[in-house]
């Protein structure tokens, strides 16, 4: 019965330690959120570089109206003084506004750029979680075949220990077990190895004759005189 006891502890503790090993076995939990992270900032990254190059191609027209104004300006064509006077007048507007133009370009420029990176920060953050993710849980699945196949070994080992005990201590060990997990106790030097009372002359020399279970008054373990 002691012999069971032992193997039927080592089991249960075998079994504790599959399960707490099951339960961390899941699915990345931060994906989904994560993802809509990735999402939401690609779409940043979409407008702010389409806001770019709308400030680029504002730069573009801006310089070529300003090309085109010089050469009528300085071609020689044009000769009345007055629409030479607008002309210079417009172009300096022009050169202004341009300025203006290539600074709103380097915002939007700035302003892409950050956005690019923050995408590709939050997506190497993505990978990387989720390689650190994969790898435990690769570990955790080895974990949990080792402990399944140490419970396995247990449940046959408690199946021979089984066949070895009678079946009246049988069912007197598995209804104690139903209550506890701890049934049987030595008694070494008339103490009770479970919770250290010293037994009673009586309850020794009843345990010893063993006919009937004799309990340990004080922890309910079945004693077992050797
Ligand atoms: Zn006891």
């Amino acid at each position: 019965m002691q012999e069971l006891q032992k193997i039927d502890l080592q089991r249960d503790d075998a079994k504790r330690k599959l399960e707490a090993i099951v339960e961390q076995i899941a699915d990345p939990p931060f994906v989904e959120g994560l993802d809509a992270e990735c999402e939401a900032q690609t779409l940043l990254a979409a407008q702010a570089a389409g806001a770019l190059r709308e400030a680029a191609a504002a730069v573009e027209t801006a310089q070529r109206r300003i090309d085109a104004a010089d050469k009528r300006l300085y071609g020689g064509a044009e000769t009345n003084p007055r629409v030479l006077e607008d002309l210079q007048r417009d172009l300096y507007a022009q050169r202004q506004r341009l300025t203006e133009l290539r600074d709103a370009e380097l915002a939007a420029r700035n302003h892409s750029d950050e956005n690019a990176a923050a995408e590709r920060w939050l997506r190497e953050l993505r990978e990387t979680s989720l390689h650190i993710w994969n790898t435990g849980q690769a570990e955790l699945r080895e974990q949990r075949d080792n402990a399944q196949s140490q419970v396995t070994a247990l449940d046959q080992l408690v199946d021979e220990q089984r066949k070895r005990l009678s079946q009246s201590d049988l069912s007197v060990y598995d209804a104690y077990r139903l209550r506890r997990p701890r049934v049987v106790a030595a008694v070494a030097g008339g103490v009770c190895e479970e919770c250290r009372l010293t037994l009673p002359t009586m309850i020794i020399t009843r345990a010893r004759r063993a006919n009937d279970p004799i309990e340990c008054p004080s922890c309910g373990c079945l004693v077992k005189v050797a």
